[in-house]
């Protein structure tokens, strides 16, 4: 009996048949040729006949030379931190890819000397808040309350409401990031209500700032009272408000949601807010205020160590210019539209179409309720739809997989009903 081991093909062999060998040009050499022994290997110990070595490496090589899959967010969480907040759109992507070799940046192309780095994305986002008298942009709104703090209040006091003491996620604290500047944390009121005299009570020749956060990720209702920002505003220190999610207009959806340019004209000196929220951007942390304070930050040492990097800039500025981003667009589509996707996508997959409700999730809006639609589907489908490429990602409830079509672009239905097809 010859040995079937020896009908493995050799490593050589394989890396030169032409699909795997145009994989190893862009994945890198490396990466294929590991695939291609692990593979050998589960040959060896017959886990796969010999003959299958070729289409085992072709389905097993991934998508692209980075490790992070794409993903369909089918969750109905608008903006989904664990799948990356914000997808970019379309004129952000080309605006990445565009800037991703030598890019002028920090250079003037008339003058052939250097300029004002990311100065587009600046003119962008003051033209968008054209209350601010200056604008910033960090790596993000943590990064950018640490600067208000390092730069605002230097070993001095940040006054804040003990119902604004807030947790971003995976363990991190708005008050213990900004105690590790130095600065001391000075608490006033209570859970569920702070006034106007507990922040009077408090200030004094210590105090750097009044610090106001939107509490973004959940709500305290009840017997509540918090002071807005121009009240503190009439305190005679600089308010910096955390407003979170990035709008930078009042949205007629999310009327309890903050905005830049109404903190701003309620008198906060600085806002900050994130750029992959609601603004539907890149990773960015955006400051807003009065030019003297915007230029105080931006002079501070530590605002090098926090500075973006050219991709940040060029796709925040497509943002901001270019058309309506995918957050947007999901907030704003009508439910009949997407129950029309959702039953058109049941049909052909013969499944249920059902109502559904979205989130804006931990970017900000807690509470609000969006109208949607999903495709229903036996609970099992949701493991091996995130097996899937792309993966997609839905929601269980019960013993049902839910896919919600108000975070799912509508070019994406075609993967949604290839997807769950391969799954069946
Ligand atoms: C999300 C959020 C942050 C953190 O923003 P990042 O951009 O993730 O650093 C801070 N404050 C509030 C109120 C938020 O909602």
């Amino acid at each position: 009996m010859p040995d079937p081991r020896r009908a493995i093909p050799r490593t050589d062999a394989v890396l030169a048949e032409p699909r795997i060998a145009k994989a190893a040009g862009t994945l890198g050499r490396d990466l294929v040729k590991a695939i291609v022994n692990a593979v050998q290997q589960a040959a060896r110990v017959g886990e796969i006949a010999p003959a299958d070595v070729v289409d085992t490496v072709l389905a097993r090589l991934p998508a692209g030379a980075s490790s992070l899959r794409p993903v369909v967010n089918a969750t109905g969480v608008v903006v989904h931190t664990n799948l990356g907040r914000a997808p970019l759109s379309g004129a952000a992507l080309d605006a990445l890819t565009a800037a991703a070799g030598a890019t002028d940046v920090e250079f003037d192309l008339t003058t052939g000397e250097r300029a004002r780095r990311g100065r587009g994305a600046l003119a962008a986002l003051a033209a968008a808040v054209p209350d601010a008298g200056g604008v910033h942009v960090v790596n993000n709104n943590a990064a950018a309350l640490l600067l208000c703090a390092l730069a605002l209040a230097p070993g001095r006091e940040i006054v804040v409401s003990r119902g604004e003491l807030v947790e971003i996620g995976d363990g991190f604290r708005i008050p213990d990031l900004l105690a590790s500047t130095g600065a001391r944390l000075r608490e006033v009121g209570t859970t569920n209500r702070t006034s106007i005299r507990d922040y009077a009570a408090a200030l004094g020749p210590e105090t750097g700032f009044v610090l106001k956060v939107h509490p973004s990720n959940y709500q305290v209702t009840g017997f509540t009272s918090a002071v807005p920002i121009g009240e503190l505003a009439g305190l005679g220190v600089p308010v910096v408000a955390d407003i979170g999610s990035g709008l930078l207009t009042p949205h007629p959806l999310l009327p309890d949601e903050p905005d830049a340019t109404s903190a701003l004209r309620a008198g906060a000196a600085v806002v900050t807010a994130s750029g992959d929220k609601l603004l539907g951007g890149p990773q960015a942390g955006l400051l807003f205020g009065a030019a003297d304070v915007v230029e105080r930050l931006r002079r501070h040492p530590a605002a090098r160590a926090l500075r973006v990097d050219k991709l940040t800039l060029a796709a925040l500025e497509a943002t901001l210019r270019g058309p309506e981003p995918p957050v947007r667009a999901a907030l704003d589509v009508p439910v009949e539209s997407l129950r029309r996707r959702a039953e058109a996508l049941a049909e052909a997959l013969g499944a249920d179409a059902v109502a559904s409700v979205a989130a804006v999730g931990g970017g900000g809006a807690p509470g609000v309720e969006l109208p949607s639609a999903a495709v229903s589907l036996p609970a099992r489908y949701a493991a091996a739809l995130r097996a899937g490429e792309p993966a997609v990602v839905g929601r269980v409830s019960g013993d049902r997989c839910l896919l919600d079509l108000r975070t799912v672009r509508p070019q994406e239905d075609v993967k949604i009903l290839e997807a769950v097809r391969r799954c069946g």
